[in-house]
């Protein structure tokens, strides 16, 4: 197989958004410890582990709490219910997403998420997702936390339901993110006028990709963090092998060449807006 390449230079990152629990690690054999060791060698000093559903909540918030401090790595977690997810919601999830975001003194939970919409797989029937969305819509604000927005071809009603709570007075000023942002620049440009971050990863490598690149040119930079999604999206050059957050080095690289910045001053300004997103010091 391939081996992948990775980043070896001096600036250090936050990877917003990794899936660290995923079973396909364990289907290469893939420990988590190697996983946060080569992270740490690639410069990530920070990451959060996204949920999406009851049971990844449990594991991410379990895993940022054993492996918290880990070669230095400053872990943190979200819970919260996938749209594709959406039609496993129940009272009783809702109760343990409640418990955890009022522990989240204690715990290691800084962001609800994944929530929206997802019209491209429909795996949740879309009257579902749309409830369980805005159910959760109503949680970010009662327990005033940001929220991991996931939406794919259903920018529309997304947008039809964030006006809502937005024009109510009901979201927060930093909502939270779009993360593996895939609107149109117009909309992209919406949610940032209603506080959101967009968030980039693999697909801005991509050569046949030209929407997320321009979305990049035109969001503003105090608005904009990185991820991987791993272990899904790996950026080239290692596009095709299974992602990890050590390669958020080149979603950061190609950022910068975008931006006609170094490298250096990318990671260091998506650093500082990760860490203002979360909430985190
Ligand atoms: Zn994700």
């Amino acid at each position: 197989m391939r081996e992948p390449v990775y980043y070896s230079g001096s600036a250090e990152f936050f990877d917003t958004h990794a899936h660290i629990y995923d079973r396909k690690y364990a289907d290469c054999n893939t420990a988590v410890e190697d996983i946060l060791r080569r992270c740490r060698a690639s410069g990530v000093t920070s990451l959060l582990i996204p949920a999406d559903s009851e049971e990844t909540s449990r594991l991410a918030v379990e895993m940022a709490s054993e492996y918290d401090g880990f070669e230095g790595i400053s872990i943190y977690a979200s819970c919260g219910v996938h749209p594709h997810e959406a039609k496993t919601y129940t009272a009783d999830t809702e109760e343990y997403l409640i418990s955890c975001l009022e522990a989240r003194k204690e715990n290691r939970v800084r962001a609800l998420g994944e929530i929206g919409l997802d019209y491209y797989y429909d795996l949740s029937e879309r009257s579902v997702q749309r409830n369980v969305f805005e159910r959760q819509l109503e949680l970010a604000k009662e327990y005033d936390i940001p929220f991991i927005l996931h939406e794919r071809d259903a920018t529309g009603d997304c947008l039809d339901i964030l006006r809502r709570f937005y024009r109510e007075g009901r979201l927060r000023d930093i909502p939270g993110v779009c993360h593996c942002c895939s609107c149109s620049p117009e909309a992209s440009q919406e949610l940032v006028k209603m506080g959101f971050y967009i968030g980039f990863d693999g697909p801005l490598t991509f050569k046949n990709n030209k929407k997320t690149p321009e979305v990049a040119l035109i969001t503003p930079w105090d608005r904009i963090v990185i991820e991987t999604d791993s272990p899904y999206l790996t950026p080239e050059p290692n596009r095709g092998l299974i992602n990890e957050p050590c390669h958020v080095a080149y979603v950061c690289a190609k950022l910068a060449e975008i931006k006609g910045v170094t490298i250096d001053e990318a990671a260091q300004i998506t650093y500082d807006n990760g860490k203002k997103l979360y909430g985190v010091n």
